[in-house]
């Protein structure tokens, strides 16, 4: 009989269709994977910019990131706040239009779903992430900790001005003047962490904390660069979680925490486990 693609044996074809880029995920890790996570109690969910690609917003490293530019990358640091907000929201504000516009995609949904799932079993899911696009929200997410605040929000760039961060969609006309405080009248700023400032306590707190309780922790799309990836999934590991990223590239480092390494789009692998 000639060999044809329909007389390919069965895990072969699992194989083809599982490789990404050049990644090859097993059939078998992924089913066991999600049999892991259809039994679990306590998920923690850890996501970067790679989730997000799929729904159109760029990454801010890599070969065409953002922090490729050293002056944007400086005026991005709280030092050089306030004079650097006009470059500020000049990069920020069509980065808001664009989480505005953004949909989730199925990476995205899949958390959303097994959220509720767990939710029916008296479970949790969290995710926190590193976007600052609000799109695990519109995906229908609940437990959502902003490790890097929201694009999606403003706040006062006095740290001493009792104006409570606010949900907001004004983007500032580019070399137009700066968004005021209705309160003290000093400039607005993106509700975003930027470099050299802490994370917010309570979302990290939260999310350390919650590493420690984990079945399961799923690192997804993150270069594991930026802290605070390593130490969750140090944390994670030493309490007995399964650890499990799923990224598109390997990591130059890989973790001795993580389990397991999927490599491909979130989007394409996040749906097949859930
Ligand atoms: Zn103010």
């Amino acid at each position: 009989m000639p060999i044809t693609f329909l007389t390919l044996p069965l895990t072969l074809y699992t194989k083809i269709i599982l490789c990404y880029n050049g990644g090859m995920v097993d059939r078998e890790i992924v089913d066991r994977i999600a049999t892991q996570l259809g039994q679990a109690r306590q998920v923690l969910v850890l996501t970067g910019a790679g989730i997000s690609v799929a729904s159109g917003i760029k990454t801010y490293r890599g070969p065409a990131g953002m922090w490729n530019d050293a002056q944007l990358l400086a005026a991005h640091h709280a030092d050089a706040l306030p004079g650097s907000l006009p470059i500020i929201w000049a990069t920020k504000g069509p980065v808001r239009a664009q989480a505005l516009a953004a949909l989730p995609n199925p990476a995205h949904l899949a958390l959303a779903q097994l959220e509720q799932q767990l939710a029916t079993r008296d479970g949790q899911l969290t995710i926190a992430t590193q976007n600052i696009d609000g799109l695990h929200q519109k995906a229908g997410s609940k437990n959502v900790l902003e490790l890097h605040g929201s694009v999606l929000r403003s706040r006062c760039s006095d740290p001493g001005c009792v104006l409570p961060p606010f949900p907001d969609q004004t983007i500032p006309p580019a070399n137009g003047p700066l968004p005021t405080c209705p309160r003290c009248n000093q400039p607005l700023r993106p509700d975003i962490v930027l470099f050299g400032e802490r994370l917010p306590a309570p979302a990290i707190d939260l999310a350390k904390h919650l590493s420690h309780q984990a079945d399961i922790l799923l690192v997804v799309g993150t270069s594991g660069v930026v802290h605070p990836a390593a130490g969750l999934i140090e944390k994670a590991a030493t309490w007995g979680a399964q650890c499990y990223l799923i990224n598109k590239d390997p990591w130059e480092n890989p973790h001795p925490g993580i389990t397991q390494t999927l490599l491909g789009p979130a989007e394409q692998i996040l749906p097949q486990l859930i």
